[in-house]
């Protein structure tokens, strides 16, 4: 019970790793407040916590919009005004926007916008509005990615909103570290959210399972574990970091992933 009387804010709380994660703190003891533009999934998080005995509301809003999170952190601070855990989770990962996230030589503009506004400008705002309401011992994790770490063919916006969001985290952890708010950041590989379970092939799972050095994929739970160890005072001496959590696709050079490929 690391977050027993600790108010939190969990964005993008509907699905995937934002349910784990303010399912894992609700079960800790925090009272939750589950942010999403989705508000039927937010409100099934709520229900799930609530079923497990735990305590939540949901707040519909869209994180690239300040009025909306201005009422998101509102809400989650509550009567004492006072919010202890920012989880910035959000991003767009949609059809219209990340799935148009492909050749920079003919990308739509909106598609580069909409990727920074969400997935970046929404955690500014996330810290902007909740700062102020923060104490120490408070903190801020922010959701990254390895794809601010490494290059690929495509999704060059998300991977560099994750790459700022890095640095960000940084920027964040030393402007308010005088107050005792950390800021760290998760990075994962890939997480087998129902999304990711849903859209990808299994040729493009083996090939994800080649990557790795260990056997299993990460479950959004495995993130929520992390979230919350960064968010609770057993990492009182951790800030400015970001936690890659990937079953070890980022540990080792390419050829390791081939060899395996050719022996197997
Ligand atoms: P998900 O789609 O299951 O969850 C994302 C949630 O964010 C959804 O509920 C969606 O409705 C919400 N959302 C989207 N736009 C929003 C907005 N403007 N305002 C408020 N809420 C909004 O995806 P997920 O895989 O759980 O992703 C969560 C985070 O983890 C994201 O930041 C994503 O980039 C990151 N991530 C995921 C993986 C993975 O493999 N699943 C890997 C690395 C990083």
């Amino acid at each position: 019970m690391r977050f027993a009387g600790r108010t939190a804010l969990v964005t993008g709380g509907g699905s995937g790793i934002g349910r784990a994660t303010a399912r894992r703190l609700a079960a800790e003891g925090a009272t939750v407040t589950v942010a999403d533009i989705d508000g039927v999934t937010a409100a099934e998080t709520v229900r799930l916590i609530v079923a497990d005995g735990g305590t939540a509301r949901a707040v519909t809003g869209d994180v690239s919009v300040e009025d909306d999170v201005r009422a998101m952190v509102e809400a989650a601070a509550g009567p004492a005004r006072r919010l202890d855990v920012l989880h910035n989770n959000a991003a767009v990962l949609s059809r219209e926007v990340y799935g148009r996230d492909l050749d920079l030589t003919d990308m739509d503009v909106a598609v580069w916008d909409r990727t920074m506004a969400v997935n970046l400008r929404g955690a500014m705002l996330g810290v902007k509005h909740a700062v102020p309401r923060m104490g120490a011992g408070s903190a801020i994790v922010n959701t990254a990615s390895v794809s601010a770490l490494l290059g690929d063919a495509d999704h060059a916006a998300y991977g560099s909103a994750k790459a700022a969001l890095v640095s960000f985290t940084r920027y964040v952890a030393t402007m308010y570290g005088d107050r005792g708010i950390r800021c760290n950041a998760v990075a994962p590989g890939l997480v087998l959210t129902d999304l990711a379970r849903r859209v990808m092939s299994p040729g493009r799972l083996a090939e994800k399972a080649a990557e790795r050095v260990l056997p299993d994929a990460c479950e959004p739970e495995d993130v929520a574990a992390l979230v919350a160890f960064l968010a609770s005072a057993e990492a009182r001496c951790v800030t400015g970091q970001t936690v890659v959590i990937d079953s070890g696709v980022t540990a080792h050079r390419p050829e390791h992933a081939l060899r395996r490929i050719a022996r197997d």
